[in-house]
């Protein structure tokens, strides 16, 4: 039986990412994934002429020093062409108004009565300041820090819509520092893991914080610094297949079944076929439910996993005639009231998304666990068709997805794993292993923990 230095559980973009890692480090990789398909939720697909991704995506955090771009850098034999992501907007019955990214922005946004545009603006400041002299606002929820039964139910929806965008849950689960960090009012801690040995928080830089708040008071602009792979979020995909090495074997449609151990150490997993050995198993499928694959786990690991919370989403990709003319910019766009939604109109960032003449359009929307899916699929293309009145006559592709975003929503009271596990030579990689950032930059930062790991336990000797 052939032995392989690791074995990598599951071919989304993280477990290929760990593939890419480890093989260029001189390692024989085996990666088992479930699917007939590669890249899971970092895909793109044809329907009826239309390239639709898996779920509408910002790419953030591309600048120098940004995880996915020191790995795009370090480990890619090229690098996909980004463009930018354009510009947000929040729309309402009046149309469309951008995202206020000043506080002097916040302060004049007519969409939410002044009233309560007050009380945000000085709470979110007194908070700016209390976090510019060390304070910490993880604990913190959005609810919380909000007199909100004083607020109207508008703006309440309003703080509802954003908090999930950034944690995947409302504002009762999501924290301040999530919702500052989400929104680009204070910077994430882009350099740990990759640039320093020690882990030392960059929160904890007394200057950093300062100019974080005088930016925001003295309102200069926010950089979203967001991006979007110009030809579709596959190219991502593409790159990291194209520089896979051939030392990487791929296995797909099949399921790792168990994860064979032995004194608490990993050596292996089986299969419904076969059963393969290796001195690594990188694991990359939800975290919260390692305990299925392994029996031996210690009481409070198993209790910690149980706490991760998920959230499903629901996409509808419309295929719409040229002619209809809401969506004539670059950017998204959020609509905050009843069934909120995030819409991005992917076809002006490349026209060849869609067949000549038309444009394509990607509505996200949360689901509501309580209903049932045909419920929640009528609701949310009822709401699109309140919202835009008259793009019925223009519609001539609805495509429906529903997935899980994230491994792990960065909730309050939520569990993040660690790369380290309990058992030894097994490791976590995905958005359920970090809590920087989201989606596939949570997933490249998950990746640069798992190199630095890798490093101390002197399995890869180099960078
Ligand atoms: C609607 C939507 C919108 C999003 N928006 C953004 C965005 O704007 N920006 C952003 O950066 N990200 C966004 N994301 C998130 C991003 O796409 C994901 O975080 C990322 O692709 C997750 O990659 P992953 O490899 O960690 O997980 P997954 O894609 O879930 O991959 C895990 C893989 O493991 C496999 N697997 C599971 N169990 C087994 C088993 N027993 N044996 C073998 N294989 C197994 C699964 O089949 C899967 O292929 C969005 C995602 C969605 C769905």
């Amino acid at each position: 039986m052939k032995n392989y230095d690791s074995i990598i559980v599951g071919g989304g973009i993280s477990g290929l990412l760990s593939a890419l890692v480890l093989s260029k480090s001189g390692k024989n990789v085996l990666l088992l994934e479930k699917n007939r398909n590669l890249g899971n939720n970092c895909n793109s697909y044809l329907v009826n002429g239309y390239q639709v991704d898996t779920g509408p995506h910002a790419i953030t955090q591309l600048h120098d020093g940004g995880p996915l771009r020191y790995l795009m850098e370090n480990y890619f034999d090229y690098v996909p062409a980004f463009v930018d992501y354009g510009d947000y907007f929040i729309r309402d019955e009046d149309g469309l108004k951008e995202v206020p990214t000043t506080l002097k922005g916040y302060l004049t946004m007519d969409m939410l009565p002044r009233k309560d545009r007050l009380i945000i603006a000085q709470s979110l400041t007194k908070l700016l300041l209390s976090w510019q002299f060390g304070n910490d606002l993880s604990n913190i929820s959005v609810y919380q820090c909000l007199p909100w039964n004083a607020l109207s139910s508008d703006t309440q929806e309003f703080m509802d819509t954003f908090s999930y965008f950034l944690s995947g849950k409302q504002a009762k689960e999501t924290s301040v520092q999530r919702m500052f960090v989400g929104s680009g009012f204070i910077g994430e801690d882009i350099e740990k893991d990759i640039t320093s040995e020690n882990s030392e928080h960059k929160y904890n830089d007394r200057f950093k914080r300062l100019s974080y708040v005088s930016r925001l008071l003295n309102n200069n602009k926010v950089d979203y610094n967001q991006y979007y792979p110009r030809n579709g979020l596959k190219a991502i995909l593409n790159a990291i297949l194209y520089s896979l090495p051939e030392t990487v074997e791929i296995k797909t449609g099949t399921a790792v079944e168990q994860i064979i151990t032995e004194n608490n150490i990993a050596k292996g997993v089986l299969t419904k076929e076969e059963s393969y050995f290796a001195d690594t198993i990188i694991y990359s499928a939800f975290a919260k439910d390692l305990p299925k694959y392994i029996t031996d786990l210690p009481e409070s690991y198993i209790s910690d996993l149980s706490r991760i919370k998920q959230s499903k989403a629901l996409t509808i990709w419309l295929g719409l005639d040229e002619t209809f003319e809401e969506f004539n910019y670059t950017g998204g766009e959020v609509w905050f009231k009843d069934k909120p939604f995030w819409a991005m109109p992917i076809s002006n960032y490349n026209k060849n998304f869609a067949p000549k003449g038309k444009k394509l359009v990607g509505f996200m929307f949360s689901i509501n666990e309580g209903n049932s899916l045909e419920s929640e699929k009528l609701e949310a293309y009822n709401t699109i068709l309140r919202v835009y009145p008259g793009i019925n006559n223009y519609i001539e592709m609805i495509h429906y997805q529903i997935t899980i975003p994230e491994k792990a929503s960065v909730s309050i009271n939520g569990f993040i794993a660690d790369t380290v596990t309990p058992v030894r030579n097994l490791y976590l990689v995905g958005t359920d292993v970090d809590d920087r950032s989201m989606g596939i930059t949570r997933a490249a930062y998950s990746i640069i923990k798992l190199i630095k790991s890798l490093r101390i336990d002197g399995f890869i000797i180099e960078l």
